[in-house]
């Protein structure tokens, strides 16, 4: 069976608007030289994490979490018999993390969902916009612990019992900050991922 796709390329994102939500986020642990420190779990993640849900209730998506803390902000497709299409990065940084990495492939992913929005498009998939927990490993190692629980790399357990320098878990932290949530982490089909993200080369 054939259909018909038409590819509009007109549609184009809100620049403006996605640059406002950067620096809005740029404002969650902002350093002196302009960067961002947000380690995983903390206050100041909790902090951004709530601010992005806010956004994302408010265009309308469902937000679910997953016992990892991975969060998951759904735009609901025409099908509802099909894997979503995934896109998003992380919200944590480095202790000298720029402004840019993880949360503009986040932000990015979100802006296409309020630019479908405005013109009332419907999707075929459902988009799903993730923000993966302790994806730099800067507080809890390993890095990408969470999409690898996610992606069957490593346990649940494993995941929840990486401790901290300090000999806080994962699994403690995520319930502190209220985002330990019960959906299963994995196991599910995704249709394809994408992830938006700044250069990673020597001239950043
Ligand atoms: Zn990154």
């Amino acid at each position: 069976m054939q259909s018909t796709r038409l590819l509009d390329t007109s549609i184009r994102v809100d620049g403006q608007r996605l640059w406002d939500s950067l620096m809005t986020m740029a404002r969650i642990g902002a350093t002196p030289e302009s960067g961002v420190c947000c380690l995983a779990l903390t206050d100041l993640d909790k902090e951004g994490r709530d601010l992005i849900v806010r956004w994302a209730k408010e265009a309308g998506c469902t937000v679910s979490v997953d016992q990892m803390g991975n969060v998951f902000m759904r735009r609901a497709g025409r099908n509802l018999d099909v894997p979503p299409v995934v896109t998003g990065s992380h919200a944590d940084s480095q202790p000298t993390g720029g402004c840019f990495d993880g949360i503009y492939g986040v932000l990015g992913g979100f802006e296409v969902i309020r630019s479908l929005n405005d013109r009332a498009i419907e999707t075929e998939h459902p988009i799903e916009v993730v923000i993966w927990t302790n994806e730099e490993g800067s507080h809890f190692a390993p890095a990408m612990v969470a999409s690898g629980v996610f992606a069957g790399k490593f346990t649940l357990d494993y995941g929840l019992s990486r401790k901290d320098v300090d000999g806080k878990t994962i699994g403690e932290e995520l319930k502190r900050i209220g985002y330990a949530g019960d959906v299963p982490c994995g196991g599910r089909a995704l249709h394809a991922t994408f992830e938006l993200h700044i250069e990673q080369g020597p001239i950043l």
